[in-house]
């Protein structure tokens, strides 16, 4: 198995800290003390609305970080129970979390640090209000050598537990969620030529250009680097009459045949899907998942994952195109389920043979990661949309080489 250059863990420039806990353990006077002035990041919809809540703010010695308030973890009531499948999504985005307590730590807290270990997730474990009673000596022996982490017993009034649990956020909030991202870092630099080629089909939006698109324009401009954008119908205008000839094309994989064959076998080649997957997908995971297509059988069923929900089109990618590509391309009646955005899986994922991601460019790599781990987790093939396309026209490897390590 070759080994490919992937992405840094970066995603944002702050990192983003959930704050966890059961109704009324303090975390809100948790926030307050932590960020040293009295803020409300309630939302302004407070009992009614379901969704965790974000604000930007600054840590003394940290910086700038987003902070997620989420709703007790033990709320039973109907609207309750919504808010709670809520707050475990914001496992999906962050970088780190603070499990605030009392001393009737128990299932509600062992489950949040279960998912914290399932998802890699480092923690940190608040006892809120040793003001009013201190922890028990059992509990915390108990839970430290559970799980091997030293609890930080909070006071509101104590400015010194405010400072130890700054250092621990600081020693625990991965460097990599600091950095910007860069969707062609490592394969441009200063002055490179970029050549994208977008096509505008009828399942182009009107008078815009895709969200992955504007994405690699913004990043190559960054870069300081130089992009041409040119529709495939003027691809080959573009190489011979532009000077000078790209150092690398993108092009969308849905001519991913039709521009292999055009651009110069000199010139990198990749697809918008493929550098997306590198910078935030599961880039080996799709690769080693991608052979699966020469092995389907009839009556096989495939998962088609999109990150967002958008009005499909006749020559939508998911719906369409890709699933006619693989029909064709495996000679076998293969099933197809498409789910959008961040719903539920339409069946259990053992009944899938394989599970393909679009490019995920509004998924942050937290959100993807978690929604592809289960499925990574049952060993079920993933592959992401372009790299399906470029194996299935047989350029899987020009695709992918810049990608390789030598
Ligand atoms: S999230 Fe996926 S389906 Fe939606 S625009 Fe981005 S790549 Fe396409």
């Amino acid at each position: 198995m070759q080994k490919y250059f992937t992405m840094n863990k970066a995603r944002e420039n702050k990192p983003h800290i959930g704050v966890f806990g059961r109704c009324n353990v303090g975390k809100s006077t948790l926030i307050n003390k932590l960020v040293g002035q009295e803020i409300s990041i309630v939302s302004s919809l407070a009992g009614t609305t379901t969704d965790a809540v974000k604000k930007t703010m600054e840590i003394k010695g940290i910086g700038a970080v987003v902070l997620i308030d989420t709703a007790g973890i033990d709320d039973t009531s109907e609207l309750g129970k919504k808010r709670v499948e809520k707050a475990y999504e914001v496992f999906s985005q962050i970088d780190l979390a603070i499990i605030a307590f009392n001393n009737d730590f128990g299932n509600y807290e062992n489950k949040l640090i279960d998912e914290c270990k399932r998802l890699n997730i480092p923690y940190v474990l608040v006892y809120t209000k040793s003001d009013l009673l201190s922890i028990r000596k059992d509990l915390k022996a108990t839970i430290e050598k559970t799980y091997n982490h030293k609890i930080i017993e909070f006071s509101q009034n104590n400015p010194k537990s405010v400072a130890s649990l700054t250092k621990k956020l600081q020693n625990l909030i991965p460097p990599t969620s600091y950095q910007k991202k860069g969707i062609l870092k490592g394969l441009i630099k200063e002055n490179s030529v970029v050549l994208l080629v977008a096509p505008i089909d009828s399942a182009a939006p009107e008078g815009r250009l895709i969200l992955p698109q504007v994405q690699l324009i913004r990043d190559v401009l960054d870069n300081n680097a130089i992009v041409i954008v040119v529709k495939e119908t003027e691809l080959e205008y573009a190489l011979k009459n532009v000077y000078p000839n790209p150092d690398l094309v993108v092009t969308d994989s849905q001519v991913f045949d039709y521009v292999n064959k055009i651009v110069p076998n000199n010139i990198s080649l990749t697809s918008f899907s493929i550098v997306l997957a590198r910078l935030k997908g599961a880039f080996e995971e799709y690769v080693k998942g991608t052979p699966m297509l020469d092995k389907l059988k009839d009556g096989d069923r495939i998962l088609m994952l999109e990150s967002c929900a958008h009005q499909p089109t006749c020559e939508d990618i998911g719906r369409v195109k890709l699933p006619n590509m693989i029909k064709k391309y495996s000679q076998k009646s293969v099933e197809f389920d498409v789910v959008a955005g961040q719903s539920p899986f339409p069946r259990e994922i053992k009944e899938y043979v394989m599970v393909i991601q679009c490019g995920g460019c509004v998924a942050t790599e937290k959100q993807l990661h978690s929604r592809l781990l289960p499925i990574i987790e049952a060993k079920i093939p993933i592959s992401n949309y372009g790299i399906s396309i470029a194996y299935m026209s047989g350029i899987f490897q020009r695709a992918t080489k810049m990608f390789v390590k030598k």
